[in-house]
C-alpha cells in the first residue's frame, strides 16, 4: 500500500511538493488547503478544503484517513495551523516535517526596520501622513486602520471580508508572481514613500523589496513568528526524499 501523506498547503512549496509527488506510486498524498482563497489553483493530486477543529479534529482526521506522515507546508505566518501539527501528529504518533521557504535576508543597501508584528509596523510608520505600500495578507489590512493618517495602498488576491479597514485604502487584485520593474514602476506612479511586508521568503513576492531597495524606500519588515521546532526542509526534494524514506519499498 502507498504511504498515506497529508500536506498542509496553501503555498507555492506545497503546490511544488503536490506536482512533485503526482503519480509517485509510493505515496498516496491529499493536499488540504484552508479554503482562505474562492478559488485556488488547480492541483495534480486529491484536495480538501476547510480546518479540521483545532489540535482534537485534526487528530480524528489523521487516524480516520489513516495518515502515515505529514508535511507541514504551511505559509511562514501561519503559526496556528503548525503549532496544532505538532500536537496532533504527537498525539497520534504520526511523523511530522515542516517544508519552510527560506527568509529573505537584508542586503548592504536595503532600509529595512525589522518590527514584531502588524500592530508594531503600523506605529513605525508614525505621525506624519505618509503614502505606504501594505504588501500583506487580507488579515493584517485592519490592524493599519489605527493608523488612519496615512495613505495605504495594498494588493490582494481577493477582496478583504473585514468592516474594518484603513479609510484611506485602494486595492488592487492581483495574484504574483510580480516582476521587479512593473513593482518599481507602481511604487513610482502611486508615489509610494515606504513598504510594509513580511519576511515571506522565496521569489514570487521579493520584487517589491528590490523594488524599494532601487528607489531607496524603507521597508518595515515584519519578522516571522516563531513556529515550533521539528524537522524543518528549505527543499522540496528534500521532502520528497524523507517520504521515500517513510514509504514501504516495491509498491
Ligand atoms: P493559521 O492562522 O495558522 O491557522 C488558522 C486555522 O486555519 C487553523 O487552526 C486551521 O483551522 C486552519 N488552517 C490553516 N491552514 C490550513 C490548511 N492548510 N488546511 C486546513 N486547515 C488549515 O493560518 P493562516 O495564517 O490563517 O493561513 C491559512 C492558510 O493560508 C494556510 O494554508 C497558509 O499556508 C495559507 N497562507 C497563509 C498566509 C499568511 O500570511 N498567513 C499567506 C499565504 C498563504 P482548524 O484549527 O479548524 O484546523
Amino acid at each position: 500500500m502507498p504511504l498515506r501523506v497529508l500536506i498542509l498547503g496553501g503555498t507555492t512549496e506545497a503546490s511544488a511538493l503536490a506536482h512533485k509527488l503526482a503519480g509517485d506510486a509510493r505515496l498516496a498524498p491529499v493536499l488540504s488547503f484552508a479554503g482562505r482563497t474562492a478559488s485556488p489553483r488547480p492541483q495534480p493530486i486529491p484536495t480538501r478544503v476547510g480546518g479540521f477543529g483545532g489540535i482534537a479534529g485534526l487528530v480524528d482526521f489523521l487516524r480516520r484517513e489513516a495518515i502515515e506522515a505529514v508535511v507541514d507546508a504551511t505559509h511562514p505566518y501561519a503559526d496556528q495551523m503548525s503549532a496544532h501539527a505538532v500536537a496532533a501528529c504527537a498525539q497520534a504518533d504520526v511523523p511530522l516535517a515542516s517544508l519552510v521557504r527560506p527568509e529573505w535576508t537584508v542586503h548592504a543597501d536595503d532600509r529595512w526596520q525589522v518590527v514584531g508584528d502588524a500592530e508594531a509596523a503600523a506605529r513605525a510608520l508614525g505621525a506624519e501622513p505618509r503614502r505606504v505600500f501594505l504588501g500583506l495578507g487580507r488579515q493584517d489590512l485592519h490592524v493599519f486602520a489605527t493608523a488612519p493618517q496615512h495613505h495605504y495602498l495594498a494588493r490582494l488576491i481577493e477582496r478583504p471580508e473585514q468592516e474594518t479597514l484603513p479609510p484611506d485604502l485602494r486595492l488592487l487584485q492581483a495574484r504574483g508572481p510580480f516582476d521587479r520593474d512593473a513593482e518599481e514602476r507602481l511604487l513610482r506612479e502611486q508615489q509610494i514613500d515606504v513598504v510594509v511586508s513580511r519576511n515571506s521568503g522565496g521569489a514570487a513576492t521579493y520584487a517589491k523589496i528590490e523594488a524599494a531597495r532601487a528607489l531607496g524606500l524603507p521597508v518595515v519588515m515584519i519578522a516571522r513568528p516563531a513556529k515550533p521546532a521539528g524537522q524543518v526542509m528549505t527543499d522540496v526534494d528534500a521532502c520528497v526524499a524523507w517520504l521515500h524514506g517513510l514509504a514501504p519499498r516495491g509498491v
